[in-house]
């Protein structure tokens, strides 16, 4: 039994900076429930003076604490016991993160929480177990790599899988010896807080890790622009991606990795064994979280022969789901983030009603008790070029294109801007291999669809999708610099060799 009432969840209300509840800030921020619009609380802004001081925390942890030079083991106790801690009190924490995003609670408690622990104990386990290298050389000399921490890493996390999406970034970035400023989105700032008070208690010392809430424009810019800031690790829309790329160049040169927006293809053709199991993974893709996920399958591309039948079966799908709060167990399609980002999306798809776009189902936004939905929607009939196949809906919004041969389908799978993730549905293993060596972008999932409870893949995208991976050992490797020392020895160089 999951279902919980949103008033009986306690919240911290400050930013949380060097091992306590920081209660300075600036202007009032309002944080709001999507499931019934109503205010769940207001943060004092961290602006500039806020920043500079976690800055200087982080600074002064780095250098008592021994973070980055104690045997990396050390880390990795630390990021077990934080784990089990973040077990214990995962009811909490997924009630905390229900609260205030689109994440519904079956979610939140089944997927988010579980691999939120679980990769603390991965980066844990790479702290002393990815090592350097000796290359070959002369026998007078030696030639090898360390990998060194950058120092304080800032990281910028959305609001659509707020707690895991954060996790990916601080879990390898802290293993590798950095410290970490958060700064989760305004909109989802309450479980990140929770989480850190638990890295305290898990023996992180203080000042490594602190979460910063504010705005993008005031604590993500004041962050970014930080001369003390030795890395910048953002998720986000690519629009937002475009200024943090800008900040970090202009302000210092400093390395960022960018995971930005998708317009992913689910490439379906006419030979798949199980039209059902396809519908399935078609329609989960687009309405889990009510489509507000990166990698959402917005754009359908099936063959002729199958298209009709598949559509109906994928509209059935989409026209069952339970619109409902995010704290009810039973929700399966949960709120739009907030009732503007709602009115996006509607106005999105009216203009592509207007352009002649036909509706197999769907269309709609509506209010219920308060929240903003979407209804699940399945759109034919669209232009090529047209802006809903050209932009991010980030709703639960897909258009089907049609296609005849295997060539016009890959060129349909195509994206001229994104490249984050493709799915690829046939019995021909050779053909989709083929398909994935060919799409343009930085997952392709063959006869499935999404990452699941997956740590060890690395995600991230190509073109306006962004670079750097997330997950995996590829994120541990972002989180740390390579280093050459080349040692000449005063042995005299051997002119054969002994036997
Ligand atoms: P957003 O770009 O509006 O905000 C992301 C974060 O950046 C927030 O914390 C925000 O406060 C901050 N920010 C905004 N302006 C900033 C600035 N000038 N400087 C520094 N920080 C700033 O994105 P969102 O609406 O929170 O999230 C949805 C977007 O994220 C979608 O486009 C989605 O595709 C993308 N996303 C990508 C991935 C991925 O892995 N590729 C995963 C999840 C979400």
């Amino acid at each position: 039994m999951h279902t919980f009432d949103p008033d009986t969840v306690a919240l911290d209300r400050s930013s949380f900076i060097a091992g306590s509840v920081s209660p300075q800030g600036t202007d009032p921020i309002a944080v709001y429930r999507p499931s019934d619009g109503r205010l769940a609380c207001e943060f004092l802004e961290a602006g500039q003076a806020t920043v500079d001081h976690a800055v200087e925390q982080a600074q002064a942890a780095l250098r008592d604490s021994g973070w980055a030079t104690a045997p990396p083991r050390h880390r990795a106790a630390v990021l077990r016991r934080w784990a089990d801690l973040v077990d214990a009190q995962r009811g909490d924490l997924a009630r905390l993160e229900s609260l205030s995003s689109s994440r519904p609670i079956t979610e939140t408690m089944t997927r988010d929480l579980p691999v939120v622990a679980e990769l603390l104990r991965f980066y844990g386990e790479c702290a002393d177990k990815v090592a350097g290298e000796v290359f070959e050389t002369a026998h007078d000399v030696y030639s090898l790599t360390h990998h060194e921490p950058y120092g304080i890493v800032a990281a910028i996390s959305p609001w659509n899988v707020p707690l895991l999406l954060a996790t990916a970034k601080f879990a390898p970035a802290l293993a590798a010896g950095n410290a970490v400023l958060l700064k989760p989105s305004e909109l989802t700032p309450f479980s990140a807080l929770r989480v850190a008070a638990l890295a305290v208690e898990a023996g992180l010392p203080p000042g490594l890790f602190s979460v910063l809430i504010g705005t993008g424009a005031v604590t993500g810019a004041a962050l970014v622009r930080h001369p003390g800031i030795g890395y910048v690790t953002f998720t986000g829309s690519t629009q937002t991606g475009v200024a943090v790329m800008c900040d970090a160049a202009r302000y210092g040169m400093k390395p960022v990795s960018l995971e930005l927006g998708g317009k992913s293809p689910q490439l379906v053709f006419g030979d798949v064994p199980d039209l059902d199991r396809v519908a399935d993974m078609v329609a989960a893709s687009i309405t889990r979280n009510s489509g507000q996920v990166c990698f959402s399958g917005s754009r359908l591309v099936v063959q002729r022969r199958i298209a009709d039948d598949l559509a109906s079966r994928v509209a059935s799908r989409l026209e069952a789901v339970r619109a409902g709060p995010t704290w009810d167990e039973a929700t399966t399609l949960p709120p739009i983030i907030s009732a503007a980002q709602a009115a996006r999306i509607d106005a999105i798809v009216g203009r592509a009603r207007m352009s002649g776009a036909q509706f197999i189902t769907g269309g709609r936004v509506f209010e219920q008790d308060g929240a903003s939905f979407f209804e699940p929607t399945l759109i034919t009939g669209v232009d090529p070029g047209s802006e809903i196949l050209r932009d991010e809906v980030f709703g639960p919004v897909l258009t089907m294109q049609v296609f005849d041969d295997e060539e016009e389908g890959f060129a349909l799978a195509g994206h001229p801007l994104y490249g984050l993730s493709a799915g690829i549905h046939t019995r021909d293993i050779d053909k989709a291999l083929a398909g994935a060596r060919r799409l343009e972008v930085g997952t392709v999932w063959i006869n499935a669809y999404g990452r699941g409870d997956d740590l060890v893949s690395p995600f991230g995208g190509f073109k306006q999708s962004g670079f750097g991976k997330d997950f995996g050992v590829a994120a541990f490797h972002k989180y740390r610099r390579t280093k050459n020392v080349w040692i000449r020895t005063h042995a005299a160089r051997s002119g054969g060799l002994t036997t």
